[in-house]
């Protein structure tokens, strides 16, 4: 856990989230200023600070967050449309705690 981190107080339920999944590894929350129709946050707990970060160790993690998201893709009913899994790194990146955007449906601005 880092101190200051926003994605850590919200995996340490310090901070509010409408929590749709969790898991030892993962934890998945609405974004709060959507960019999509369905716009979630796909969250390792782990505090990687962005995919610069990864390392050999984290391979399983990856799978699952991307297997998260495929639950999410039928929870959400997104297959049918359009859907992406979105990760910003350097400028694009505003939270320093790896995440996963999974955008669905109408897009309505840039991640
Ligand atoms: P990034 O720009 O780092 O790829 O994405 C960070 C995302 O986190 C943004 O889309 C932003 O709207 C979202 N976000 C920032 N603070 C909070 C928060 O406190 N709660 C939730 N649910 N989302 C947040
Ligand atoms: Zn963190």
């Amino acid at each position: 856990m880092m101190g200051d981190c926003i994605f850590c107080k919200i995996i340490a339920k310090e901070v509010p989230a409408k929590i749709v999944l969790e898991d030892d590894d993962l934890i998945v929350f609405p974004d709060i200023n959507p960019s999509a129709d369905t716009h979630l946050l796909i969250v390792p707990k782990e505090h990687i600070g962005s995919i610069r970060d990864l390392e050999s160790a984290h391979a399983g993690l990856l799978v699952k967050v991307y297997q998260t998201a495929n639950g999410m893709v039928d929870e959400y009913n997104l297959k049918e449309g359009p859907y992406r899994v979105v990760v910003n790194g350097g400028k694009a990146q505003h939270i320093p705690h790896l995440h996963f955007h999974l955008l669905g449906g109408q897009w309505r601005k840039q991640v």
